[in-house]
């Protein structure tokens, strides 16, 4: 998570569709892709900025592993994890949803104050298709998943994601897992365990 308006996308798994809500469609015009793409090059400007950071600071995120099976369990329902100061000053919460519901087309849904975290139906997502109305001019976001899951001690994917986190150690520690001589089963459970699997 990265600041006020520098929000970490993650999903919830199973959460359940609005299912009987009127579902209204907001396909992207010019005006609404012009200011999104802005968003975005400020969204990934600062990414890139805090990860660097992180980096110097001596942290290490795991390496993205897999691909996507474009299952969409992480369209379903985005949720949003902001700085402790928008979750709780009225006027810094009332414009940051306002930008997403009328931006980004996310509808609020429900609150996690434990997280400072929203979440959100996005009216861009057909779940009878699983497909989103306006793929190209998607959010920074949506685009970035999952990868700031990989900044996680244990990054939470969504069951059924192709992708996977792999240790950025895993090949030194592999190699020295196979001068223990341990049985192969023994062997799977800890590459497994401890992300090592490319
Ligand atoms: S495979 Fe993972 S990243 Fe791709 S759509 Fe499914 S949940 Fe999202």
């Amino acid at each position: 998570m990265t600041g006020w308006v520098r929000a970490r996308l993650v999903s919830e798994s199973k959460r359940p569709g609005p299912a009987g809500r009127e579902r209204k469609r907001l396909k992207d015009g010019p005006a609404r892709i012009a200011l999104k793409a802005l968003a975005r090059a400020l969204f990934f400007a600062d990414l890139r900025g805090t990860r660097a950071i992180r980096r110097l600071r001596g942290e290490k995120p795991y390496r993205l592993g897999g691909a996507c099976g474009l299952c969409a369990a992480c369209c379903e329902s985005p949720m949003i994890q902001t700085g402790v100061w928008t979750y709780r000053l009225r006027t810094l919460r009332f414009l940051f949803l306002a930008w997403h519901r009328i931006v980004n087309g996310f509808h609020l849904v429900g609150e996690h104050p434990r997280l400072n975290a929203f979440s959100f139906r996005c009216t861009h997502f057909d779940p009878a298709t699983r497909r989103c109305d306006s793929y190209s001019s998607r959010p920074g976001m949506c685009r970035d998943y999952p990868r700031a899951l990989l900044w996680e001690g244990e990054p939470p994917f969504l069951a059924g994601c192709g992708y996977r986190a792999i240790s950025p150690n895993a090949e030194r520690v592999r190699r020295l897992l196979e001068d223990e001589g341990l049985p192969p089963e023994k062997l799977d459970e800890i590459e497994e365990r401890l992300h090592l699997r490319e």
